[in-house]
């Protein structure tokens, strides 16, 4: 099973779908059996201890529920995968034969519980799965791979589940896609999990997001499913049926990694290189540019006059924008690119003594 588990989570389109929560055997029997039905779900996911952000909200069935699970395995032959934030979380989760664990956004901000479930896995053998933090904070998320890789898990995947921010969004956790795309850069073997569930917040929104993952080359998703979101104790507005949840899967467009066609190759390699010599222009003139900020500089300290000019500043950005428009350049884009060469300006103006 182990080796199957770990050739599993590395497929193509893997989909891990159940209910953000266990809340009794039956329900965990009928969405359980509902799934697999739908021949569409590869792992069971199931949160049997679950971190609240207030008290007195139903907080999990606890260890009993790993006994129904190992129960529903037997009877779906479906793999299971379980939350786990503490040592005795994954010392029950593997007596009672969970196939895959994962660290939920709200521990992975931790670092002493990470270093503890680290602990816990040493000399396991087990698939674990690592939630983004709830803060987008890259390192968190990249401190606790290599925790549990130091601990000698080689087994491991990522899951994006988006980040937290504050007031009213039109998702629940903010997807911030560079952080994942970033993530994905830095562990290329690792595959990166889609959670459009948290994420989006509601049904509505989860095609929009699973789609957006696919698309972004993520290698799988996860989804969560109950019987009846309605009356689900938890994240009853994000969850879908299993009726729901074949509609989704087969909404969304599948894309592969990459294709052998030739006509595919010839045109992607003849773009690539008009690509690459742009760039290389760009770079060029950027180096230029950062000369004459330099020299400005220069006048600029020999004239006692200070290194930022909010009025050009401002007018350089606004004349930026508009041309940007023109060129129908995306606005959000151009300031980006332009304040990230203003404050490398300014730098580089700094420096001279
Ligand atoms: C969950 O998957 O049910 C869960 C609690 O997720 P997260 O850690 O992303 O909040
Ligand atoms: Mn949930």
């Amino acid at each position: 099973m182990k080796t199957a588990i770990k050739t599993l989570i590395k497929k193509q389109n893997l989909i891990i779908a159940g209910p953000c929560s266990v809340e009794n055997n039956e329900q965990l029997l009928r969405t359980a059996f509902e799934l697999k039905e739908t021949k569409k779900v590869d792992i069971l996911r199931a949160g049997i201890w679950k971190p609240r952000t207030n008290p007195g909200h139903f907080e999990g069935v606890g260890k009993k529920g790993l006994s129904w699970l190992m129960d529903v395995k037997k009877q779906t032959n479906l793999p299971t995968a379980v939350e786990v934030a503490s040592a005795k979380h994954v010392e029950d989760a593997l007596a009672f034969e969970t196939d895959v664990l994962w660290i939920g956004a709200r521990t992975c901000v931790n670092p002493f519980s990470v270093q503890e479930i680290a602990e816990a896995l040493k000399g396991t053998d087990q698939t674990v799965l690592i939630k983004n933090p709830v803060n987008p904070d890259l390192k968190l998320w990249t401190g606790a791979v290599e925790r549990i890789q130091k601990a000698g898990i080689e087994s491991l995947g990522l899951i994006h589940r988006g980040f937290t921010t504050y007031g009213e969004t039109e998702y629940r956790n903010a997807p911030i896609w560079q952080i994942p795309i970033e993530m994905k850069r830095l562990f290329p073997d690792l595959p990166m999990i889609c959670d459009p569930s948290h994420i989006s917040g509601k049904r509505d929104n989860l095609l929009k997001i699973a789609q957006k993952s696919i698309d972004l080359a993520y290698s799988g998703l996860m989804i969560e499913s109950h019987y009846n979101p309605l009356i689900a104790l938890t994240d009853k507005e994000q969850q879908v049926n299993a009726i729901d949840l074949i509609k989704l899967l087969e909404s969304i467009q599948w894309k592969n990694i990459s294709s052998e066609k030739n006509d595919y190759l010839t045109e992607l390699e003849q773009l690539r290189t008009q690509i690459d010599s742009i760039d290389q222009e760009v770079l060029q003139l950027l180096a230029n540019r950062m000369h004459i900020a330099q020299n400005i500089g220069s006048i600029k300290k020999t004239n006692d006059v200070t290194i930022l000019q909010s009025n050009r500043w401002n007018e350089l950005l606004k004349n930026t924008i508009s041309r940007a428009n023109k060129l129908n350049l995306n606005d959000e884009f151009v300031k980006n690119y332009m304040e990230a060469i203003h404050i490398e300006s300014i730098r580089i103006q700094n420096l001279i003594d």
